[in-house]
């Protein structure tokens, strides 16, 4: 593509960006203003496979690979509004995938940390990162249902994979006093409530707020479901999640 080319290419992808902030977001009314203006700026298309790129500003899941997806823009934009994140807070991410809705949060946070169990979609993520400048993005390939005690505890922890109705009690520990928890939970592996759970400022409570129903693939781990069962790593049918 010749420079003009490529310069009328970025111009249309920013305003296809734009445009699905204001036509599928914003109307929501739900959603934190900082959340919306990461969303403006993220570049989605640099997140999904290539020949997907013409689809990242469709409200819609897309496939990347190893049978996972990147979630839906309105999902990601609700987790990070639940989220409540302020500038000075360290986040935990379980679940990287693509890598986008990691980039949305360090848009919002000082310093996040994502963990995903498929090796191959955390190198991609990582190389991401790196080419798009981010900073305060950390990448670990492991079991997220374990936490990240060697980083916690965390202002805010968002898991981006269908959790069994009892979250990772490891999750519970690493959340700091007064921090938020945002878990999809189901007693199905593909049916589940969005659900926040927030610490007490004192620490010694935990109280549970539904945010809405999801479908979204399952957590695999010691604390969350099992790797041997035949959609263990299938993506949920399209239009959900
Ligand atoms: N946040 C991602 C994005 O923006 O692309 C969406 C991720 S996708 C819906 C869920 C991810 O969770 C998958 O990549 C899956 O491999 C990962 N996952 C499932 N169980 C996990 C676990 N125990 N630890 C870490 N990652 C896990």
């Amino acid at each position: 593509m010749s420079p003009a080319g490529k310069d009328r290419h970025a111009r249309a992808l920013t305003r296809s960006r734009m445009r699905m902030v204001a036509r599928d977001l914003a109307p929501r009314g739900n959603l934190d203003e900082a959340v919306l203006e990461a969303m403006a700026t993220v570049p989605r298309e640099a997140f999904v496979p290539p020949e997907y790129a013409h689809r990242a500003y469709e409200d819609g899941p897309l496939p990347i690979g190893e049978g996972q997806t990147i979630s839906q823009p309105y999902v990601v934009a609700v987790m990070a509004s639940a989220a409540e994140l302020t500038p000075v807070d360290q986040v935990l991410e379980v679940g990287t995938g693509s890598g986008y809705g990691a980039a949305i949060l360090a848009q919002l946070a000082r310093q996040v940390y994502t963990i995903e169990r498929h090796a191959n979609l955390a190198t991609e993520a990582r190389q991401r990162f790196e080419d798009l400048g981010y900073r305060n993005i950390d990448v670990t390939i492991g079991d997220g249902t374990l936490g990240l005690p060697s980083r916690g505890p965390f202002d805010a922890i968002v898991v981006t994979a269908g959790a069994p109705s009892e979250p990772p009690p490891a999750l519970l520990e690493q959340l700091a006093p007064g921090g938020r928890l945002i878990i999809p939970t189901g007693d199905t592996r593909y049916h589940q409530e969005l659900t926040r759970i927030r610490r007490s400022p004192d620490g010694t409570e935990f109280k549970r707020e539904p945010l809405g129903g999801t479908r979204f693939v399952p957590l695999i781990g010691e604390a969350g479901w099992t790797n041997d069962h035949p959609l263990a790593n299938t993506g949920p049918p399209r239009d959900t999640e």
